[in-house]
């Protein structure tokens, strides 16, 4: 019988069936309401932060404070970023404890979790203070067309952020150290050379620590751009390992992570340009009645998150599409340099683990920021199906 892409790929879907499918199933649906949920809760506890007069009771208070206008900007982001996110806490313990224990992906009991959740909110509250600081800055200075500056601070923002994670602030959640000599390093070093990628910035994560996921990524930007694998992926058999570091060095070679700033510009610019024109309107429609009026008022963030969460909702899927786009670029430069085939279509079937596995075309371009274990397995059989009887293909 010859070789068929379609019917291999139907028997690997045939190796996930009954409860085990269902689970995978009811994992990633149910986050497709949370992302509907998650927007609304955010929507709902900026209101109440508004209606109940907070944001301009906090806008009074830091304005006593002090006089320095980008101070009041960092001033009023952090506790409001604070209040907004203890408002939504039972939903975050929901999503991001509860119901992850509930499908046995997490493996910390709730202090631990609990402990990286505060520093993770930490963290964000200075970067969220430090961005709207820059962002009503520029607003304040170019009243009409200040959308281009915060498109601009942003960017550079993210940019800065991107570079400085690896060394500051992942660190602070995992360990991340050399690979361990053996054949697995040697086999994932080959490829790092053969591909031109500097191969002492391939690190292992300990990220079994948090959950058994299976993964692998490259951070990082200018010097500090390297590739982790985490140790549950290091457990798997050598092909896989293989198959996974190869779609990782993909993204390297490939340069997604520059491209992902430039598109990402554009997302923001879009974003930005809607928030300039909406809040104003909000401003004089629903301002008196929240005693925020002045677009020179720190308690304008509040409004400006609740267009952003409007527009991030019917963005998402134009995000998915960019960033699943780009993973399937991976995984085709994977393929062609790992050459393993059936070990990455085990791997893709294994990520079923956390990611539906054979959902509607719609559903993939909707909801999918990478490939389906269906459609990353036809990719892989119909690479092997080109490559029959080669000697190194395994
Ligand atoms: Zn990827």
């Amino acid at each position: 019988m010859p070789f068929d892409a379609e019917l291999a790929t139907q028997a690997y879907m045939a190796t996930l069936r009954g409860a085990a499918r269902a689970k995978s199933d009811a994992y990633f649906e149910g986050g497709y309401w949370l992302i509907l949920w998650g927007a609304l809760a955010g929507i709902l506890a900026d209101l109440i932060i508004l209606r109940l007069g907070w944001a301009a009771a906090l806008s009074a208070r830091v304005r006593r404070f002090t006089g320095k206008r980008w101070l009041q900007s960092f001033l009023f982001a952090i506790p409001y970023l604070l209040l907004a996110s203890l408002l939504i806490l039972p939903l975050t313990i929901y999503e991001d404890f509860y119901r992850e224990r509930q499908y046995g992906l997490l493996n910390q009991d709730f202090a631990a979790w609990g402990g990286e959740a505060l520093l993770g909110l930490a963290i964000n509250a200075l970067v969220f203070g430090l961005l709207f600081m820059g962002i009503h800055a520029v607003l304040r200075r170019w009243p009409k067309g200040w959308w281009v500056g915060a498109t601009a601070v942003t960017v550079a923002g993210l940019a800065l952020f991107i570079t400085i994670a690896p060394v500051y602030v992942q660190p602070l959640f995992n360990d991340y150290t050399p690979l361990p000599e053996g054949p697995v390093k040697s086999a994932v070093l080959s490829m790092a050379r053969a591909n031109g990628v500097p191969a002492d910035n391939v690190y292992l994560v300990d990220a079994s620590r948090q959950t058994d996921r299976i993964s692998a990524n490259v951070a990082g930007l200018f010097g500090t751009t390297r590739i982790a694998l985490n140790d549950n992926l290091l457990k798997q058999p050598v092909d896989e390992v293989r198959a996974v570091m190869a779609h990782e060095l993909g993204h390297y070679v490939l340069n997604h992570v520059w491209k992902m700033l430039i598109t990402l510009t554009l997302l923001a610019a879009t974003l930005f340009l809607i928030i300039s024109r909406a809040l104003p309107w909000m401003l004089a429609r629903f301002g008196p009645r929240w005693g925020v009026t002045s677009m020179d008022d720190p308690a304008i963030l509040p409004v400006m998150m609740i267009i952003a969460a409007v527009i991030g909702l019917p963005m998402q899927p134009i995000t998915n599409s960019i960033i699943r786009t780009q993973e399937i670029e991976a995984d085709r430069f994977g393929l062609n340099a790992a050459r393993a085939p059936d070990a990455f279509a085990t791997t893709a079937m294994k990520l079923s683990q956390y990611r539906k596995i054979e959902p509607g075309p719609i559903e993939e371009i909707l909801f999918f920021d990478h490939p389906s274990g269906h459609t990353r397995v036809l990719t892989a059989m119909r690479w092997k199906a080109e490559h029959l009887g080669q000697a190194d293909v395994r």
